[in-house]
């Protein structure tokens, strides 16, 4: 057996990577987050060539401090968490303080940023170098992170990358999902130089069936009744589609855990149950649904993209979902869904 030895911190933040950074929308999912995190009501996106050449994430958040630049692109760095007992309760999207660090060893990172809109700071990594100093830069308050070249000195993983199309396709899915799930917060989003969505913030129950209608298409919202139901600690809204407007594929399913999208069993398990009675068999129903309950009793640290969680008590959220998800769809009688039609 050879010597054992620590890893560089580049490589050890290369191999990070593989976990974190599998395509260009997983970097899209980690920049966003971070600026839903930050508080931002507003991200600008750009993407050039699929996500390759450029992904670029502005945001109006609470920005970074100066001294704060360089920590941010550290690996296990994060202001989100400072104790386990915050991992416990964690309410923000991140907490693993990775994602920058696994960015940045695998692409050309920039982060330019201002706490107060005055003065701005930026620090740039470059796969193996990561610059010490931070140099003056112009910015609003909240903060870019602007990525080029992803995979450059990673040629392995880059011949993984599939056509521009579907790298493209990718990112916009995680954007729907995200916009989605952050009706308070404007998107705009600019392919190869063209704006492609603008979404508005949106807060009322209508403008949100509005963007609603604008990620998942207008049929999906003509065809949707709007849920809420709260009990215990537990509450399930959003909105699902009837059974006539089933679908051949698992291909509009949202579901929201406190924010997060997740998949995970035995949420499909208790969705699936309570359209049985109502679906034809292979068919799948079509739902934008948010759980939320007490952070505490929902593990969200199973695994680092975060889309798995773990229910201290899966029996009552099973039993909550379906019997919630049963009445309301029992109680859809062919009279509403005439009116839902028209
Ligand atoms: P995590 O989100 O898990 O903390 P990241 O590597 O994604 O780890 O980010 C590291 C830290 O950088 C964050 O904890 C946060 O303090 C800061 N940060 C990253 N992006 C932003 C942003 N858009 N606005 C403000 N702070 C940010
Ligand atoms: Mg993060």
């Amino acid at each position: 057996m050879a010597k054992i030895r620590l890893l560089s911190p580049r490589l050890a933040n290369q191999i990070a990577a593989g976990e974190v950074v599998e395509r260009p929308a997983s970097v899209i999912k980690e920049l966003l987050e971070n600026s839903i995190d930050a508080g931002a009501t507003h991200l600008h996106i750009d993407i050039e060539q699929g996500g390759v050449k450029l992904m670029r994430v502005r945001d109006n958040g609470c920005g970074i401090e100066q001294d704060d630049l360089p920590l941010a692109l550290s690996r296990h760095a994060t202001s989100k968490i400072y104790q386990l007992d915050d991992l416990e309760a964690v309410s923000t999207l991140g907490f693993r303080g990775e994602a920058l660090a696994s960015i940045s060893s695998v692409a050309r990172l920039a982060l330019t940023s201002s706490t107060d809109g005055n003065v701005g700071w930026q620090a740039k990594a470059e796969g193996r170098d990561m610059q010490a100093e931070t140099s003056p830069a112009a910015h609003p308050q909240g903060t870019t992170v602007e990525v080029r070249d992803l995979f450059f000195n990673t040629p392995a993983r880059r011949k993984f990358l599939r056509t521009e199309k579907t790298e493209q396709n990718r990112i916009d899915d995680v954007i729907k999902r995200v916009a989605l799930s952050q009706f308070g917060v404007g998107f705009t989003l600019r392919t190869n130089g063209r704006v492609v969505h603008q979404w508005r913030p949106a807060t009322a129950q209508i403008e949100q069936e509005r963007r609603v209608a604008q990620v998942c298409g207008p049929a999906f919202m003509e065809n949707a009744v709007h849920i809420d139901i709260e009990r215990t600690g537990l509450r399930l809204w959003g909105w699902v589609a009837l059974p006539t407007f089933s679908r051949s594929q698992a291909d509009l399913q949202h579901f929201y855990v406190n924010g997060r999208a997740i998949r995970d069993k035995l949420v499909s398990h208790a969705i699936r149950q309570a359209y049985q009675d109502v679906l034809y068999h292979g068919r799948h129903p079509a739902f934008v649904l948010f759980l939320e309950l007490d952070p505490a009793s929902v593990d969200v640290n199973v695994h680092p993209t975060k889309h798995e969680v773990r229910f201290r008590d899966n029996r009552s959220v099973h039993d909550f979902l379906f019997k919630s998800l049963h009445h309301a769809l029992a109680e859809v009688r062919p009279a509403d869904q005439l009116s839902v039609h028209s």
